[in-house]
């Protein structure tokens, strides 16, 4: 699905999951869609990830093109064995990009839930930190963020537009260098501003942390995800913020 708008194409951002681990049924857990002329790439893939993707897209497992995961943590990876369950019954297999240590996890969780033959229904391809890789029309770079464990903040070219993604991470100024100017930001905002020092200690942004990477990166808008499930505060900001819900569907 394209859409081309005054001559313009239009990158969807299908809105899957826009909360963190300790979610609620109307946020979801992460996960992303983006869909261009020739590609639809499924960014993280928390907990009910599927039922998202039949609820809230006209698409199934066998039109994605790419999974990309970001770090291995439950709300980023849980879904994934009822992808590749359905992968399967439609007679097709799942392209997963990511961490080698994102690999290790989803085969020793496939192993422990008692399905590790599922295992071969994935193509895993293996990015790190500095890794720019062409997945169809997009390109997608990635570099490592402040996180716990092992994590990657991601940036896509697709169709002259540029999408920013955080994943999980404090901010970082590498990621800042890396995404300037780009058309939009998906940026996580764990906790609202008063909770600062928490988040930081955990490896997470604020929602004033996240104005502040969208301000000082000149991006166009910035949506907010991974959020808690307290309401967030917003006071005045200096960029226009997305506030956005699950099914949500934005044109970049
Ligand atoms: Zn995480």
């Amino acid at each position: 699905m394209t859409t081309v708008v005054w001559g313009f194409k239009v990158v969807k951002l299908f809105l899957l999951g826009l909360g963190g681990w300790a979610s609620n049924p109307f946020m979801n857990h992460t996960s992303l869609l983006l869909v261009s002329e020739r590609n639809r790439i499924l960014i993280d893939v928390g907990e009910c990830t599927y039922s998202s993707l039949r609820m809230c897209t006209p698409y199934d497992v066998n039109d994605l093109d790419y999974v990309v995961v970001t770090h291995r943590h439950g709300d980023h990876l849980l879904g994934l064995p009822t992808m590749l369950i359905h992968a399967k019954r439609l007679g097709t297999r799942i392209r997963v990009v990511g961490l080698k240590d994102v690999y290790e996890a989803i085969n020793e969780l496939l192993r422990s839930i008692g399905i590790p033959g599922y295992s071969s229904i994935m193509e895993f391809r293996a990015i790190e930190d500095g890794s720019k890789l062409r997945l169809g029309d997009a390109t997608l770079t990635a570099i490592s963020a402040i996180h716990p464990v092992p994590a990657l903040m991601l940036r896509f070219d697709i169709d002259g537009k540029c999408i920013a993604y955080s994943g999980d991470s404090s901010p970082n100024a590498n990621f800042i260098d890396l995404i300037r100017g780009c058309g939009a930001l998906i940026h996580e905002a764990s906790a609202d501003n008063e909770f600062r020092e928490d988040a930081l200690k955990y490896g997470h942004s604020t929602v004033g942390d996240a104005v502040r990477v969208a301000k000082e990166a000149e991006v166009k808008r910035l949506i907010l995800v991974h959020r808690d499930l307290n309401p967030l505060t917003l006071r005045s900001t200096p960029i226009p913020v997305v506030l956005v819900h699950r099914c949500d569907v934005l044109d970049i």
